[in-house]
């Protein structure tokens, strides 16, 4: 049976995932921003934990752990060559090893850049994939230790699943993410149609993760490096995909959110034509 999936706010914007086997009973934690929320979700569905996986050693994404990881005694698996600054692992992990919860084979997948070591873990039967602070909701991770051209490459592997695949993604920064993305690339109608739910969204309060893959394909601009509405915009028509994604990223490092775009006044927006 496929994985049933509980996203749980935590802290200010972030987001865990737990990962439930209906079969085995096992469960597995996709990172611990902190311990309350997760372990309230965890005793109303009667669930133990008995996985833990890191996506990277920031502290939004481990400072719950070790209560957890006391509390239901779980195995905390993360990524080996990232072992010496996360809290202590079980299970080392490398790029293509697999993790199984219950008859759920899970892939590991190395996506340094926003940290250097940072996983990705791929489900491909329940059609998930948990990206933490690299491929976000109509954004990426900042990148902090990688280089341009190693955020790229993560990226790309990432955008290379299958297009049906979901995205849990770390945090909502999607309202920003989505005012930033229109001044990359304004032309572009399904980006429109994706702010005008990203605002809608907003207004009632939902969370924009997860997402999907084909979506975020369509409007990311942090997976658009070849589009040429993109590259004729930025002057960057015989630049490489991994510098044009460098400047987009740039520009976003340098990009400050002061609210959504107001497209209903846009004289050429294709959606309310
Ligand atoms: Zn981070
Ligand atoms: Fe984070």
């Amino acid at each position: 049976m496929a994985l049933q999936i509980v996203t749980i706010p935590c802290l200010d914007d972030n987001y865990a995932f737990l990962l439930h086997d209906p079969d085995s009973k096992q469960t597995a934690l996709v990172d611990a921003p902190e311990a309350a929320p997760i372990k309230t979700i965890l005793e109303s569905k009667g669930w133990t934990l008995t996985h833990i996986l890191i996506t990277h050693h920031h502290w939004d994404h481990v400072d719950g752990l070790e209560v957890l990881r006391n509390a239901y005694g779980a195995r905390v698996y993360g990524a080996k060559s990232d072992a010496h600054r996360l809290p202590p692992l079980d299970v080392e992990l490398s790029e293509g090893d697999s993790i199984s919860i219950g008859d759920n084979q899970g892939t590991v997948i190395d996506v340094s850049g926003h940290s250097i070591n940072h996983l990705a873990f791929h489900f491909p039967k329940s059609f998930a994939l948990f990206t933490a602070d690299s491929l976000m909701a109509l954004g990426c991770g900042r990148v902090f230790e990688g280089t341009m051209e190693q955020m790229w490459d993560s990226l790309s592997k990432l955008a290379a699943l299958p297009p049906m695949t979901i995205v849990y993604s770390g945090h909502e920064y999607t309202a920003a993410n989505a005012a930033f993305a229109y001044t990359i690339e304004p032309e572009n109608a399904a980006l429109k149609d994706r702010i005008l739910q990203v605002i809608e969204a907003k207004e009632l309060g939902i969370a924009t993760v997860p997402s999907i893959l084909q979506d975020e394909l369509a409007t990311n601009p942090f997976l658009r490096a070849a589009s040429p509405e993109i590259r004729a915009r930025l002057d960057m028509k015989t630049a490489s995909d991994a510098q044009v994604f460098g400047e987009i990223r740039r520009r976003k490092d340098g990009f400050s959110f002061t609210g959504m775009p107001d497209l209903t006044e846009d004289p050429c927006n294709c959606a309310y034509e």
